[in-house]
């Protein structure tokens, strides 16, 4: 890798405009460019046949392409795709493609590794080694996007930040991928269709309700009970459920959309009716669903699923209080594929 040149893809479109100018050739040169870099995703300035050899020589001579490559592509029995995902610096993130009958949805990471300590999580035991950059997450998109086209014969559906990494800690740069997922000069994806997922961190929520982000959020909750979700994720013990929760009314009162709760239950640490009693009543202080994700092992005895039957428990007492609430199968556990178990484990 030439580390001398600049990653072309960090330029806006206006930085991009104004580089033409001050090197003697119109500004219009920039969106052609731009337009080959986001909309056509271009791997090299060969491609740019629009541009003279001149223009793409200087091209070349000033900046580089920094594409993601598909490492390793591993299939789940279930359809699932897990993708290790090599990045300029050699450094291997995971991104899955999760098929169900009408849909497909990309589980994108936002971070090499993760610097927080969700006990039960897999990813959480790589230390976060990097922040991504805008471009290395819409790449990772683009070949989820080609491989529904080719699997499933129709473009991506649905886009979920839940694959590595913790997206509120490298929000310019997630933002700035969304941005360009979305736009007409990227992908052309509707925000409706992406979903953030969190740990929850009130401040960063308060933000992006500022901000006024067009996308869904999903925040990791696991408990209801400040005690038992510090034991479970250390972040709450600095953000505890009352900031959290404070940061959710807003979000709410600002975007109108409903938060979705995801909500693992383990054995022995949120299985017993006070668990339960505790989310209904957090769930009615804002407008929420909930997702219950069953566990999926990540290979120690400390955390195991709860028995079904309290997971059913779950549901019906939170249908009963009006609040909607999946349960989610998991997919593509088989290649450790599924929430919680990217670890960068491919053979
Ligand atoms: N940092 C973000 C996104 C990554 S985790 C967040 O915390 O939301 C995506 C989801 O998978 C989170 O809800 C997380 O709590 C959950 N998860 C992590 N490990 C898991 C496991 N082993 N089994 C099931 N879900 C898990």
């Amino acid at each position: 890798m030439d580390t001398t040149k600049k990653d072309i893809r960090a330029l806006s479109k206006e930085e991009l405009r104004d580089f033409f100018v001050e090197n003697g050739d119109k500004a219009f040169r920039g969106n052609q460019i731009y337009e080959w870099l986001w909309i056509k995703s271009a791997h090299t300035f060969n491609e740019m046949t629009n541009l003279s050899l001149t223009t793409r020589k200087m091209l070349e001579a000033n900046f580089v392409i920094n594409h993601v490559k598909v490492d390793k592509m591993q299939k789940s029995i279930d359809g699932t795709i897990k993708n290790a995902i090599k990045l300029h610096d050699d450094l291997i993130v995971e991104s899955v493609l999760i098929p169900t009958k009408k849909r497909t949805t990309a589980c994108v990471s936002s971070q090499v590794g993760c610097s927080l300590d969700c006990n039960f999580c897999a990813t959480a035991r790589l230390k976060r080694m990097r922040n991504l950059n805008a471009d290395e997450i819409y790449d990772q998109v683009v070949e989820i996007n080609k491989q529904s086209e080719l699997y499933h014969n129709h473009k991506l559906s649905n886009i979920v930040f839940m694959g590595m990494g913790e997206p509120l800690l490298n929000y310019k740069n997630v933002l700035n991928a969304i941005d360009k997922i979305t736009n007409d000069e990227g992908l052309g994806m509707s925000a409706k269709r992406i979903t953030l997922s969190t740990v929850g961190i009130p401040k960063m929520i308060k933000k992006m309700a500022n901000d006024e982000v067009k996308f869904n959020l999903a925040v990791s909750l696991h408990s209801a009970i400040d005690e038992i979700r510090s034991k479970l994720m250390p972040i709450n013990d600095k953000n505890n459920l009352a900031d959290l929760l404070a940061s959710l009314q807003y979000w709410y009162q600002k975007t109108k959309r409903k938060i979705t709760f995801e909500y693992v239950v383990f054995k022995g640490y949120n299985d017993t009716q006070n668990d339960i009693n505790a989310l209904v009543a957090y769930c009615k202080k804002v407008p929420s669903k909930v997702n219950l994700i069953t566990y999926n092992n990540i290979g120690d005895e400390e955390f195991q699923s709860a028995d079904g039957k309290i997971i059913q428990q779950y549901v019906k007492t939170l249908e009963a209080n009006n609040i909607i609430a999946k349960v989610r199968k998991s997919r593509g556990d088989d290649i450790d594929a599924a929430c919680g178990q990217l670890a960068n484990k491919m053979d």
